[in-house]
């Protein structure tokens, strides 16, 4: 279902009438975990200063350690949908279990499943028994292959209102946290009707590649790019190396969309 052959048009994912997919290339910026109110409004307000639409946060931290801070659950989708009702944007969050999808639809504009849980097939199926918009991200060690059956599995269900995240895999190069592939994009595209975006800040793991690997991924043709973004990355709760604060962030949209224009 997922592949061009069956379906030569592209696939537009549609979120608080924004067109993704359509050509337009987006930006998904927001913190890594939801951390109060306070917090995700001062990202939110730098968001739509920028002109964005579109802002995540993590409720629930799949974390690799069990005494890591692993998100505040409902009280964190409920911090989003306030945020998303006063700032006018649509939001994007992560849900680890198919219990919590139902819950979910009052809060979030588009569902997450992360990397770690790629191949939770039962969380698939009940992302494809839903009317709201996955953005489905490769799994760590997933070849591309894996990936595509990942967004069949939900496809298979239903729910066609599917945007991959390529967000690098793990090899044995350690410069980087991951290895962003970039060529997935343009295979993925290819192989695919799906909107495909690029998480620059899990791929790389560091701050000062963000804005040379956004602009390959602009380049190369992806549908968006997902970046995090903390008010204070000194004392985020996740991800503390790696996110963007505010001024850092202002200065990221406008090299990048420097460079957009010279496309
Ligand atoms: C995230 O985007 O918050 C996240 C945990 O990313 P990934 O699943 O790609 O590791
Ligand atoms: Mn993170």
């Amino acid at each position: 279902l997922v592949s061009r052959k069956k379906h030569p048009e592209n696939t537009i994912v549609e979120v608080k009438g924004e067109r993704i997919g359509d050509g337009k290339q987006y930006f998904v910026m927001g913190p890594c975990a939801v951390e109060s109110y306070e917090q995700v409004a001062a990202v939110a307000e730098a968001v739509k200063k920028q002109g964005l639409k579109l802002l995540r946060g993590g409720a629930y931290k799949p974390r690799t350690s069990p005494y890591d801070f692993q998100g505040l659950g409902v009280e964190g989708l409920k911090i989003l949908k306030r945020i998303a009702d006063e700032f006018d944007l649509a939001v994007i969050s992560e849900i680890v279990t198919p219990a919590d999808i139902e819950i979910a639809l009052d809060y979030i504009d588009v569902i997450q499943i992360g990397a770690r849980n790629m191949q939770n097939f039962e969380l698939l199926k009940a992302a494809g028994q839903v009317n709201k918009p996955i953005l489905l991200k490769r799994g760590l060690a997933a070849t591309i292959e894996e990936f595509i059956n990942a967004a069949e599995y939900i496809m298979s269900q239903g729910n066609g209102q599917i945007i991959l995240c390529e967000r690098g895999i793990r090899t044995y190069e350690r410069a980087t946290r991951n290895t962003l592939d970039i060529s997935a994009v343009p295979i993925l595209k290819k192989e695919t009707h799906l909107p495909v975006f690029v998480d620059v800040t899990h791929s790389t793991g560091r701050r000062d590649l963000l804005i040379p690997c956004a602009k390959a991924a602009l380049a190369i043709g992806a549908d968006g790019v997902m970046a995090e973004v903390h008010p204070d990355p000194a004392v985020a709760l996740s991800d503390s190396a790696q996110q963007m604060d505010i001024a850092q962030f202002n200065e990221f949209m406008e090299e990048v969309r420097a460079f957009q224009r010279q496309m």
